[in-house]
């Protein structure tokens, strides 16, 4: 309900803001006139003297009033840095400026308008400056900045409202009443002071509610409109996670605490001053009382007959000491603040830096990524959140780090990069690496870290190996500065010290591959990535990309595929689905040996390893076991489903356990490796061959003839003919296994680069037998089936992950882990594998048997450069 209240008041403010801030100056104004009409507009101090006792002013309240003076600018300087964490250097520090102009001017007309004489104002004034907390404004101008159209900045300032207006409300009440305990103290001085307080808080709250969310609204739709609607703050979702920051949720137990704190306060005040009132009025000793503690006498004009400029002029220069100090003293933090702070667009909130909320690196020039100075790592939204509200708020740890880069000998500002100015401010770094130790205790110190450091301190730390340098990554602020690290450390090393100059590094998302795809990562290989398509398969099309720097292979593929989808389309089976891992172990005899395959061959045996290799996963699940022998060592050739897993983590897990569990019934056996290369992985082996390994898939397609002479150039017959010479005779004269085919491999790799997979199990994964028969009524048309028993693949795990290679397999439909039935994404992938080798064979056996395979791979495959530049030209070109 009463969060309600606030939300819609919020929303009135934010919407009229002409009208509120209009309303507020145009109510200043009227106290102020009928005061005036009262003839009560002297304020004293202000070339008024007011009537007050005779007090000896001693050094010591000087001392102490210069040092409150002190105190108080230098807490609003701080207010404003604040404020500027933000991302707002003048904005919300003239918002912030303009509350406490505008409070101030508030509470005198209020204390004008009644009648309240303000002898001592110069006294209060600094005890007023440590009552403004801009934090709330700051908290408030959160929720506006994240708009990005006047109807969010409405919006957001309503939901602000909601928020933060009743636990202002209550502070304020609070505040009050905490302060109006002084104005019975009897201590006139302080009473004043105290009154003073109270409209202070009451002016600034009312000033709060009304003129700074209108001002912050007026604002921002100017800023909006100069900007084209595009947020100041590109925080989107900002707001919400305002909302939910448990900072800005009222606290209720700090709620309820102050509700019973201000009942107390409330009860107090009501027993002192209408209770107790006839003690009150008598302890207020010698000043004549009009029921507040307050004079009635007119105050006297000090020199009459000067211009109040003159009065002013005079006054400032002849100034006290203490003055003196005070107005140095705001001098120069106002320069300071002015001159030597980073401006808005260095805002780690400002559109110039925005937030990266899709996760992705902003771009950034290859050089920069080198410069020694760090570059705060992109924020989550939540993070920027986070990070301004620490600013904010944490001052523990703030003066913990002004005091470590002191320490440290850190300077702010100083370089002047362009690149620099336009990132997040980081600290400068000294131009000169500091010494061993400085560094290493800039490392381990917490709350400086890294990012204090320069790249030529890190490097320095590798070398002493205070830093490993196979973790750079991991220990630098962000995983790409450590890259650039190693490239610098590694190029130095090297025959040519720009060989890495094109090599890229910037603009990758390092975190995926960290701990899963790579080591010592000095940067990524672009590879092209061409597509081919539409390939027609069980009814459907897909575009299959292709990862590879072989010209006219993406060409051929794409030729091929046009073949098959003329021809109808071709269709595909996976005949099994099993991953392999064969390990060896040792027995004290053959006989023993012999034994244990007994026992894995039997049912009991079989289903005791099963249990366990089951349970090491939600996905694997074993489903036989070959066991080979060679005198005392046992091979055993675990076949397990993996899901849409390639596997072999997967399976070389579940192996592990499997035979820990074969070690508790043969406590004899000796394992000697959990892969006794019977698996086999990544190298050529006829039982990958024969048994199959991972998908073992078969596609076909038929041919027209017509398609064969227009779109393949050449025939049926000579097609069959190349077909059997080349790959089955051709390689069985080899002593292939597994290649007779003519170039299953290209299309494997260049599938498996671009969509993640193990590259090195195109060895195995390429194993296929491409057979064509003369088919149809005429024997013109051409039957063609690729048979490939042993393809390994998955869509999870492994490279999949990255994002590229993820779009890859989006390409095709079979990204992630299938939500219908584990496997399918996996087996669907080796179904277009087999597909696409086949088109790739049906092009290049045409070319062949057309004789066009060398012309296309001159015109197409050939380098221009090298022909240009080889030597051999230019032996050439002198004979
Ligand atoms: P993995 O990433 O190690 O394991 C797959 C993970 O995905 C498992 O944690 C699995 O859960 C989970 N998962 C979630 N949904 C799944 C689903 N629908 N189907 C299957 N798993 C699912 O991947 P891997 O295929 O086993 O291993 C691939 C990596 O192994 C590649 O990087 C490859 O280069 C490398 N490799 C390793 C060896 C070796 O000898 N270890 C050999 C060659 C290659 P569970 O935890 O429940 O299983």
């Amino acid at each position: 309900m009463l969060t309600h209240l606030f939300r819609m008041h919020g929303l009135l403010v934010a919407s009229h803001p002409w009208e509120v801030i209009v309303g507020t100056v145009t109510l200043t104004i009227c106290m102020m006139s009928m005061n005036m009409f009262t003839g009560n507009d002297q304020i004293c101090g202000w070339n008024f003297d007011c009537p007050k006792i005779e007090e000896q002013i001693l050094s010591s309240d000087i001392i102490i009033l210069t040092i409150t003076r002190c105190i108080a600018i230098i807490y609003i300087y701080f207010q404003f840095q604040n404020l500027r964490q933000l991302g707002s250097k003048y904005i919300l520090g003239i918002a912030g400026l303009f509350t406490i102009f505008s409070s101030f001017v508030f509470s005198t007309v209020v204390i004008h308008f009644l009648d309240k004489e303000l002898t001592g104002l110069n006294e209060a004034l600094p005890f007023f400056l440590l009552l403004i907390d801009l934090s709330k404004a700051c908290a408030l101008a959160k929720f506006a900045l994240s708009s990005g159209s006047q109807d969010e900045v409405r919006d957001n300032i309503a939901r602000g409202m909601a928020v933060l207006g009743p636990t202002f409300t209550l502070d304020a009440l609070v505040e009050c009443l905490v302060i109006g305990v002084g104005t019975m103290s009897g201590v006139r001085q302080l009473e004043i002071m105290c009154c003073f307080g109270c409209m202070s808080v009451l002016a600034n709250y009312f000033v709060f509610m009304t003129f700074f969310p209108a001002c912050v609204s007026l604002v921002l739709e100017v800023s909006l409109e100069s900007q084209e609607g595009h947020p100041i703050w590109q925080l989107s979702h900002f707001s919400r996670v305002i909302e939910e920051e448990e900072d800005n949720k009222p606290n209720p137990v700090t709620q309820r605490v102050k509700m019973i704190m201000s009942l107390g306060l409330v009860m107090v005040h009501a027993h002192s001053r209408w209770i107790a009132e006839p003690i009150s009025v008598n302890t207020t000793v010698g000043i004549p009382q009009d029921g507040t503690g307050f004079h009635q006498l007119s105050p006297r004009r000090i020199e009459p007959e000067k211009p109040l400029w003159h009065f002013y002029l005079t006054r400032m220069i002849t100034m006290d000491i203490e003055q003196v100090i005070c107005l140095l003293l705001a001098l120069l933090l106002a320069i300071k603040y002015i001159f030597f702070e980073p401006a808005e667009a260095e805002s780690t909130l400002s559109l110039k830096n925005p937030v990266s909320t899709s996760g992705l690196v902003p771009r950034r020039s290859a050089e920069s990524c080198c410069r020694k100075e760090p570059v705060a790592q992109p924020l989550t939204a939540a993070q920027a959140v986070a990070q301004a509200n620490r600013a904010e708020t944490d001052e523990v740890i703030r003066p913990t780090i002004a005091a470590d880069l002191q320490e440290n000998n850190f300077f702010v500002g100083g370089e002047d990069d362009e690149e620099q100015k336009s990132e997040a401010a980081p600290p400068s770094l000294p131009s000169n690496p500091r010494s061993l130790d400085q560094c290493v205790a800039t490392l381990n110190n917490p709350t400086l870290g890294p990012s204090f450091l320069s790249d030529a301190e890190v490097m320095l730390l590798v070398n002493s190996k205070h830093i490993p340098a196979y973790k750079l990554e991991a220990m630098m602020e962000r995983p790409e500065r450590g890259v650039a690290i190693r490239r610098k450390i590694i190029s130095a090393k090297l025959p040519s010290p720009t060989a890495l100059s094109f090599l890229p590094y910037t603009d990758y998302d390092y975190s995926s591959v960290m701990g899963t795809c790579c080591e010592n990562v000095i940067g990524y290989m672009p590879i092209p990535v061409g597509v081919a398509g539409p390939l027609h398969l069980d009814g459907r099309q897909f575009q299959v990309p292709m990862a590879t720097t072989e010209g006219c292979l993406v060409a051929s593929t794409n030729r091929g595929c046009r073949a098959i989808a003329l021809g109808g389309g071709a269709n595909s089976r996976i005949l099994a689905d099993s991953m392999t891992r064969g390990p060896v172990v040792r027995l004290p005899s053959a006989c023993q040996a012999a034994e244990v395959k007994a026992w894995l061959e039997s049912t009991d045996g079989f289903q005791a390893i099963k249990d366990a290799f089951d349970n090491t996963s939600r996905f694997a699940r074993l489903q036989k076991l070959l066991v080979g022998l060679a005198g005392r060592n046992l091979y055993i050739r675990f076949h397990s489903k993996t899901g849409d897993a390639m596997g072999m983590n997967m399976i070389s897990k579940g192996t592990e356990q499997a035979l820990s569990k074969l070690q508790q019934h043969f406590p004899e056996l000796q394992l000697l490796a959990v892969s006794g290369n019977y698996c086999t992985d990544k190298k050529p082996a006829a039982i990958n061959w024969i048994e199959g390994r991972g998908k073992s898939a078969v596609c076909e397609a038929t041919i027209p003839a017509k398609v064969v002479r227009e779109v393949l150039k050449t025939t049926t017959e000579a097609l069959v003919d190349v077909n059997i010479n080349k790959n089955l005779v051709g390689s069985a004269m080899a002593g292939s296994i597994g290649g007779f085919n003519a170039h299953s491999a290209n299309l494997v790799a260049a599938i498996y680069i671009a969509c993640g997979q193990d590259p090195a199990q195109s060895v195995g994964s390429s194993n296929c037998i491409t057979l064509m028969e003369a088919s149809g009524p005429t024997r013109e048309d051409l039957y063609i089936s690729c048979s490939m028993p042993s393809i390994e693949l998955g869509t999870v795990g492994g490279g999949t992950n990255l994002a590229p290679q993820k779009a890859c397999l989006q390409m095709l439909g079979v990204q992630g882990a299938s939500q219908d039935c584990p496997g399918e994404n996996s087996r669907q992938l080796a179904r277009v594998v087999c597909a696409t080798v086949l088109a790739g064979e049906l092009s290049l056996m045409a070319a062949l048997a057309a004789g066009h395979l060398v012309k296309s791979h001159m015109t197409h495959n050939r380098s221009k450069l090298n022909l240009q530049e080889s030597p051999g030209m230019c032996s050439k070109k002198a004979s």
